[in-house]
């Protein structure tokens, strides 16, 4: 049995030794798990991820980058290490010229995943998403998108992975297609809608009947990830809490969406422009943003409570805090106590500078 890295707190330990070596569904059994993502838009700030394709070919070219962020990750709490194959499916690889890579990237990316997961305890989810290559009325796209999640979660279970996440889904039909792929492979499935529409997936399924069909299809784990901030996401989640008896997963940017600009990629500038997808820095969720985000899902009923895409290690850590852990990273939660200008005692040759951080 493994137990998280210098978690210094007995009862801290005592919580991951039960939850250690549980299956996902074991682990939203015994409470809250979280979940931490957003690894391309983190490798694509980081220099190691190129903006537009978004093809993860970090995972062979820069393998310690990948480690370092799922560490970051881990230090912060998250209790699950998602293998970096977004995007890394036939459709996408060949549009940057590495189809050959297909395989070893995907295999490398799980074993990433898996052994920075085994440093603390986490679980290792494989990872599928929307492959732009489905049409609902093109009954042939569907046996495309089936052989791509085939091969690509053949080589995950291979590589040893506990569960799969099939995420950002614009179409329940292809995440109907990814639920009966991963059940063929005797994995538990965690299967997520993109919320970039008002209402529906695009195929027009209402987001709570999907979520409830997919439930019915045999997910253990359904709801929404990505495009959505969390003040634009919520409101979508009591109706999908209604619908289903299972655990249901909420995973939202940590961009301030709004009504006017509910989803990531219609925000713009004061000027008009597009901040979508690397002009999206002002819009940023705070650590207590995401840290309320956290007690208000939590409030609505929901078992994995994640982030996606512009997430930071500092968002996460904060969220774990939000449902009471002490982590890793805790060690370095703020003080501000102990800072020059913001403590009781400040000193008189300090007290000086006050007034122009006040003014
Ligand atoms: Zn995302």
């Amino acid at each position: 049995m493994q137990v998280r890295r210098g978690c210094g707190r007995g009862g801290f330990v005592s919580e991951l030794e039960e939850r250690v070596s549980s299956s996902i569904v074991d682990r939203l059994q015994a409470g809250p798990v979280l979940g931490a993502e957003g690894y391309v838009f983190e490798l694509e700030r980081r220099g190691y991820i190129k903006a537009g394709p978004f093809v993860p070919e970090v995972v062979l070219d820069y393998p310690d980058a990948v480690r370092e962020l799922h560490r970051e990750f881990l230090r912060a709490g998250a209790d699950v290490m998602v293998a970096l194959t977004y995007y890394a499916h036939r459709e996408k690889l060949r549009d940057v010229g590495r189809e050959g890579d297909l395989e070893a990237m995907n295999r490398q990316a799980v074993r990433l995943a898996r052994e920075v997961a085994d440093e603390g305890g986490a679980l290792v989810a494989g990872n599928v998403c929307n492959t732009w290559a489905y049409d609902p009325d093109d009954p042939a796209t569907g046996q495309t998108v089936r052989a791509m999640y085939a091969e690509q979660l053949g080589w995950a279970v291979d590589e040893g992975v506990d569960f799969v996440i099939s995420e950002t889904n614009d179409y329940l039909g292809e995440a109907l297609i990814a639920v009966e792929v991963i059940r063929d492979l005797g994995l538990p499935a965690m299967v997520t809608l993109a919320p970039t529409q008002p209402d529906q997936t695009r195929d027009g399924y209402g987001y709570a009947e999907a979520c409830r069909i997919l439930a019915a299809e045999g997910a253990q784990v359904v709801g929404l990830n990505c495009d959505r901030g969390p003040s634009t996401m919520l409101p979508l989640v009591a109706a999908i809490r209604d619908a289903v008896d299972c655990a249901v997963a909420v995973q939202p940017v940590p961009y301030r969406t709004n009504a006017a600009a509910p989803t990531m990629e219609t925000l713009r500038s004061a000027d008009g422009e597009r901040a979508f997808p690397i002009a999206l820095d002002s819009f940023t969720c705070t650590r207590f943003e995401m840290a309320q985000f956290t007690l208000q899902s939590r409030e609505l009923g929901v078992d994995y409570v994640g982030i996606c895409c512009g997430a930071g290690p500092h968002h996460v850590r904060a969220m774990a805090e939000a449902l009471g852990r002490e982590v890793p990273a805790s060690k370095y939660s703020p003080s501000m106590d102990l800072h020059p200008m913001f403590r009781a005692d400040v000193k008189a040759k300090d007290a000086a500078f006050l007034h122009s951080w006040s003014a």
